[in-house]
C-alpha cells in the first residue's frame, strides 16, 4: 500500500518496502514513488548498489527503461553521510547490501525521514533472500509486486535462472532469468 497525502504521518519517518521478483515492476514503482516526492520539492537521494551495472551506471533504470538520478555506492554504511539532507531516501535492489542496511533504513525512519527501498524478496531457489525478510519485518508499509508467469500466465512470484548456476547472484538481464508462478518454477540442476 501507498501512503497517500492524506494519510501521510506526520512529523515521523518510515520505512516503505516495494518486493517482488524479477520483472514484476519494483524498480517502476520505486521510480514512481520518488517522482512523486520530487514533484512534491521534497529533497529525494537514491542509491543503488555497485554490483548492479546494467544500463546505467549513475541512474536507477527499470526493465521499461524509465531512470532517476542516483548514487551508486560500495557499502550500505555510505548512505547515512549521504543522506544526511535528504528528506526522502530511495534505494534499489537492497537484497544486494549485507544486513547492516536494516539497521540503516531503521536509523534513517527514526531520524524522521520517509525510506522507500525495493528489492527481490526471494533468491533463484524461492529461498528468502536477506536483508529483505528483516526490512520487511521493520517496515510500516510493504508492497509486494507481482509478474506474470512465461509458462502459464498465472501471477508469477519466483524468479526461474535459466543459465547453469549455482552462485546466489548472478547479475544478468533478461536473457538469464524469467518469471515463474510456484507451479511452474524449478530449481536448475
Ligand atoms: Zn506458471
Amino acid at each position: 500500500m501507498e501512503v497517500t497525502q492524506q494519510q501521510a504521518p506526520q512529523n515521523v519517518g518510515w520505512i516503505e518496502v516495494v518486493a517482488g521478483c524479477m520483472f514484476s515492476g519494483k524498480t517502476e514503482e520505486l521510480i514512481r514513488r520518488l517522482r512523486r516526492a520530487q514533484i512534491a520539492r521534497q529533497k529525494v537521494v537514491i542509491f543503488k548498489p555497485r554490483i548492479d551495472n546494467r544500463y546505467s551506471a549513475n541512474q536507477i533504470v527499470s526493465h521499461n527503461t524509465q531512470s532517476l538520478e542516483s548514487i551508486v555506492i560500495d557499502k550500505a554504511d555510505e548512505i547515512p553521510a549521504l543522506a544526511k539532507d535528504a528528506q526522502v531516501v530511495g534505494i534499489d535492489e537492497v537484497q544486494f547490501f549485507d544486513m547492516s542496511v536494516v539497521a540503516i533504513c531503521n536509523k534513517l525512519a527514526d531520524d524522521g525521514k520517509r525510506v522507500i527501498v525495493a528489492g527481490l524478496d526471494q533468491d533463484y531457489k524461492g529461498i528468502p533472500f536477506e536483508p529483505m525478510p528483516q526490512l520487511l519485518s521493520v517496515a510500516e508499509y510493504i508492497t509486494k509486486t507481482l509478474a506474470i508467469c512465461v509458462v502459464c500466465g498465472n501471477p508469477a512470484d519466483r524468479t526461474q535462472r535459466k543459465i547453469a548456476n549455482a552462485d546466489r547472484v548472478v547479475v544478468g538481464a533478461a536473457d538469464s532469468y524469467e518469471a515463474r508462478c510456484r507451479k511452474c518454477h524449478y530449481i536448475p540442476e
